[in-house]
């Protein structure tokens, strides 16, 4: 398919810390193979993270390289794949501020997924404005865009929902379709369990297990996964419901037919949580050891990194501002003749 028939992708990471296995099976498994059917833009969100990291710009800097060594180390091909760095594009900001007028605050503290991330931060009423509005940036980035297709995991499905309500919105307004509404690609696994068992995996509840994690970090959280509570003796019969173990083994092995009769061997009795987690082990070591080889390649050279970013988001200003400039032509606002 010529590039600029394909269907266009935007998706991207708040740079709160280096990516995951939730960020791998919700989404970046699906970005790489995407990315020669589509034109696919990645987003560093480095904006989005200081709504909530305002006090720690320093860190939100430091993890723009870190989750683009991340893309680049798990398979994202910057010449199929343009990488960008949100807060480098004011386009965004700009369509942000636009959109803001065609959506509600009744409307953003309705939305599941925003109120979740409130209580697990602690905001109480404390709640950072651009926070709350985080889901209106966001609906900004992926328009900008044009995107029809964004893969993301399951906690994303209410931002999307919200964005193509703005989209519906400010089409309306105009008269006419500008913008494209967008749908949610979800991975099989949509939402990866942390290895505490209790919340999805994420860089801010430290229940995570990095791309980039050492041998020993991978085999320290495995044997430290939540099973079964019940299943004191190998000999007893096990639950796999909630128990951590199986679900990763879900994921990420491969053997499906091994995978069900494991399964089946655990509910019955006789299968220790030493042997199903040995197993664990080697199917993370194996998936994680060549990502993590590529990244500490790549990481000796910030430099090529830099560039890539650097021409990427170059190449996403432009876009961006072309998207500005149309909406801003079709409200029919206030501008200089040229
Ligand atoms: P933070 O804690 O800073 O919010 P995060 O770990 O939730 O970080 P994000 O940058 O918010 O990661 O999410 C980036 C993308 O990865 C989103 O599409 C999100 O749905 C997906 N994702 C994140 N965590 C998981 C998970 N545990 N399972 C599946 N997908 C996930
Ligand atoms: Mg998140």
């Amino acid at each position: 398919m010529p590039v600029d028939t394909k269907p266009i992708i935007l998706t991207g990471d708040r740079t709160t810390g280096p990516l995951h296995l939730g960020h791998y099976a919700g989404s970046l498994k699906n970005r790489v193979a995407l990315q020669d059917s589509h034109r696919q833009f990645l987003l560093l969100a480095d904006a989005q993270a200081l709504t909530d990291h305002a006090h720690d710009p320093a860190k939100v800097r430091r993890n723009v390289l870190e989750v683009a060594l991340d893309y680049l180390a798990v398979g994202i091909d910057p010449a199929k794949t343009t990488i960008c760095v949100q807060s480098c594009l004011p386009a965004l900001a700009e369509l942000t501020t636009l959109y803001m007028n065609f959506v509600t605050v009744a409307r953003l503290e309705r939305n599941p997924t925003i109120k979740d991330e409130i209580q697990a931060r602690g905001f109480g009423r404390d709640i950072p404005a651009g926070f709350l509005c985080y889901p209106v940036a966001q609906a900004a980035d992926i328009t900008a865009f044009k995107a029809t297709v964004v893969p993301v995991g399951e906690d994303q499905l209410p931002l999307i929902e919200q964005t193509n309500e703005i989209v519906r919105r400010l089409n309306h307004q105009i008269g006419r379709d500008v913008l494209p509404e967008a749908r949610a690609l979800i991975a099989p696994v949509g939402r990866l369990l942390g290895v505490d068992g209790k919340a999805k995996m994420s860089k801010s509840h430290g229940n995570a297990i990095a791309l980039s994690a050492a041998p020993e970090a991978i085999r320290d959280a495995v044997r430290r996964m939540y099973t079964d509570p019940n299943h004191l003796r190998a000999a007893d019969p096990g639950s796999v419901e909630g128990n951590v173990v199986f679900t990763y083994l879900e994921a990420f092995d491969e053997d499906r037919e091994a995978v069900v009769a494991l399964k089946a061997h655990y509910r019955r009795g006789g299968l220790g949580d030493v042997a199903v987690k040995r197993r664990l082990d080697d199917i993370l070591q194996a998936l994680l050891a060549p990502i993590r080889e590529r990244r500490a390649a790549l990481a000796r050279d910030p430099g090529h990194v830099l560039r890539v970013l650097r021409a990427g988001t170059l190449e996403a200003r432009e876009r961006t501002q072309a998207t500005l400039d149309e909406i801003r032509h079709a409200l029919g606002l206030f501008t200089f003749d040229r």
